[in-house]
């Protein structure tokens, strides 16, 4: 069915290690289906923000919700059906995998399994392994990947493997993708294409936020820009409004 996305809504937070501030109360509203970058200097905070919305750090205050659901105070695992999806610097595949076994174990995960799980499996509402094969084939098909499914991730080219680090985001069918660093290693065919695959990512109903370095590819792709700095929102617009503050110039001077 057609669908808008949710917003991602951050709300006060702040996250501090020992004595340092990572995080001073960041607060920020991602509209439904908006593409949203978050960027600023090493490190001001992006990566930690995106550990406390998505679970692996406990924020010190502060809320993160999407649409009406509050993630803040859930571990990882309880949000892995909670409709947020994320992808890593760093390549977080499996290497004794196939591609399609990659997605494939994806794909499980988010399946509901729970009490109702049991209850209707005898009515085949559970999704049989027919199913998941057909849903991580589609997958493969939609990012382009039909041709690398037997493959081994490594194998492949590094541009091949963050597309299939996407894919496996999307095996979640989240309403909120978050991306850290997309564009980090690829070449600039390879941003292009990854440009009109967050586009159709969003288009098909998902909100985006991405950390990115690559201001060509921010400036191009997103509908707004947050820039960081010192743990604080320094400037909030267009890419085109963000580009001429002179916090924002400033802060990339310093970095
Ligand atoms: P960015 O992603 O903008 O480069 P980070 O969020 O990675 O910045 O880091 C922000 C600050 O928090 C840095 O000073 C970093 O050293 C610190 N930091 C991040 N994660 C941890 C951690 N797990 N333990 C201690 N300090 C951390």
């Amino acid at each position: 069915g057609h669908r808008h996305g949710v917003p991602l809504e951050i709300s006060g937070i702040s996250k501090q290690f020992r004595g340092l501030k990572a995080l001073k109360g960041v607060s920020l509203s991602v509209a439904a289906g908006e593409i949203r970058g978050i960027v600023g200097p090493n490190g001001s905070g992006k990566t930690t923000l995106f550990n406390v919305i998505s679970g692996l750090y406990t924020a010190s205050s502060g809320t993160a919700a999407i649409g009406a659901l509050t993630l803040t105070g859930r571990r990882p695992h309880q949000l892995s059906r909670s409709g947020l999806s994320r992808t890593f610097q760093n390549l977080r595949l499996f290497g004794q995998l196939t591609v399609e076994e990659n997605l494939l174990v994806a794909l499980d995960r988010s399946s509901m399994r729970s009490f109702w799980h049991y209850v209707l499996w005898p009515v085949g509402v559970w999704r049989s392994e027919r199913t998941l094969r057909r849903e991580a084939r589609d997958l493969l098909s939609r990012f382009g990947l039909d041709d690398f499914a037997d493959a081994a991730p490594r194998s492949l080219p590094y541009g091949i493997q963050r597309r299939v680090e996407l894919a496996r985001a999307m095996a979640a069918d989240p309403k909120v993708l978050l991306l850290d660093e997309p564009a980090a290693g690829l070449n600039g065919q390879e941003v292009g294409q990854l440009k009109e695959i967050v586009r159709s990512i969003r288009d098909s109903g998902v909100t985006v936020v991405l950390i990115e370095h690559n201001m060509g590819l921010v400036m191009s792709l997103c509908d707004r820009v947050t820039v960081l700095a010192g743990g604080d929102v320094i400037a909030e617009g267009t890419p085109a409004e963000v580009a001429i503050r002179p916090e924002v110039i400033e802060a990339y001077l310093g970095d």
